[in-house]
């Protein structure tokens, strides 16, 4: 249940030494000065990025090339179909690539650039779930806002621990924090949630060369700027970050051992929960994911909370 250990690799809590990469970042930045780096020193030849689509208000994933193409979007909690992408392509791809991918993906994503001879350099995002657009469509109708008046959607960024920042076509900005809010009781929520996350095993997996998360329990959620914990899963890994250190693009504060797992016990926990009680967790997932029932429960305000709640309670009783 814990991270394999990467000794004698490096694991710590980084942030990009440039502070407009470290601010626009989900936490520290350290994927994003990973991803100019290998851009920039022609060691990789292109990188997955993403754009906003302001028609569909959703993220998807593109090529660039240069480290000037890249744009920080920090966290897209929307499903983006990035194994589509990279295999829609897949013969034509650049290499060698950087691409970052959630835990479940990192396996295909290997496999995949792998089968047609392409280079990569993978960065593995921790993840406790990841959401249909639904989620974000119904934060918005609990906000009042109309889709057709929105021009942008950031989830992560600007700050740690930050939160979704709606930008409106009038230039109005709404925001819903990360921590205790509406945002965070729809994420987990399970009505959004993709069906394969109920069954996600706990542990960090993927054969990535770097594995990312924030510092949930480590730095205190309050406005500051982040911090990326990391632990080096490949000799490759390891060497590109003792370059970005050497070269100051990025710093390292040391940390104890098992810092990022102890950051993600309570998705480690749950998860492993989850694992353990297969059978009430179909019966979870049924229901969570029964379109009528989440037209229910989204319909009144109240009926969301009340699921909440009982869905906490299901948290807490499988959790013992
Ligand atoms: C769905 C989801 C769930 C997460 N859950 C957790 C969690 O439970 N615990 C935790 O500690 N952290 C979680 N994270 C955050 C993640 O671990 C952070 O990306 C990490 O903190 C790295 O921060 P950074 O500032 O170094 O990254 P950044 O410098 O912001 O770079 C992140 C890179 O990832 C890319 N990216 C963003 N979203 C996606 C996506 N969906 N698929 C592929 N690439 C993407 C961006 O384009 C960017 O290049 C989650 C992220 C996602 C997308
Ligand atoms: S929780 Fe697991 S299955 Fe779901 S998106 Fe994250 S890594 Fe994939």
């Amino acid at each position: 249940m814990t991270l394999s250990s990467p000794r004698p690799l490096p694991a710590g809590a980084g942030y990009a030494a440039d502070p407009a990469v470290r601010h626009a970042a989900t936490s520290g930045g350290v994927g994003s000065t990973i991803i100019r780096y290998l851009l920039e020193t022609g060691a990789a030849a292109a990188a997955v990025s993403f754009t906003f689509d302001p028609r569909t208000l959703r993220y998807r994933p593109c090529l660039v090339t240069s480290a000037a193409d890249y744009v920080s979007v920090g966290s897209i909690y929307h499903e983006v179909d990035l194994l589509g992408f990279l295999r829609g392509q897949a013969a034509a791809l650049p290499g060698p690539l950087v691409c970052t991918c959630l835990p479940c993906q990192t396996k295909a994503v290997r496999s995949l650039l792998s089968r047609h001879g392409v280079g990569c350099f993978l960065i593995e995002l921790t993840c406790s779930s990841q959401q249909s657009f639904a989620a974000t469509d119904y934060l918005l109708r609990r906000l009042h806002v109309a889709p057709r008046d929105v021009a942008l959607i950031r989830y992560r960024g600007n700050g740690w621990p930050g939160g979704i920042q709606i930008t409106l076509r009038d230039g109005r900005q709404k925001f819903v924090g990360n921590i205790g809010s509406l945002w965070t009781r729809i994420f987990h929520s399970r009505l959004f949630c993709m069906p394969r996350c109920f069954s996600c095993p706990p542990a960090f997996g993927g054969p990535a060369d770097i594995v990312l998360a924030a510092p949930w329990r480590i730095d205190p959620p309050v406005p500051s700027e982040g911090r990326t914990l990391f632990a080096v899963r490949s000799p490759q890994g390891a060497r590109l970050m003792e370059e970005l250190c050497a070269k100051g693009l990025v710093r390292v504060d040391p940390v104890p051992d098992g810092s990022l797992a102890y950051s993600q016990e309570g998705t480690l926990r749950l998860k492993a929960a989850y694992a353990r009680h297969r059978r009430s967790v179909r019966w979870l997932r049924r229901v969570c994911t029964h379109p009528a029932y989440r037209r229910a429960v989204t319909a009144w305000p109240l009926l969301f909370s009340f699921h909440v709640l009982w869905k906490r309670v299901f948290d807490k009783i499988v959790s013992r």
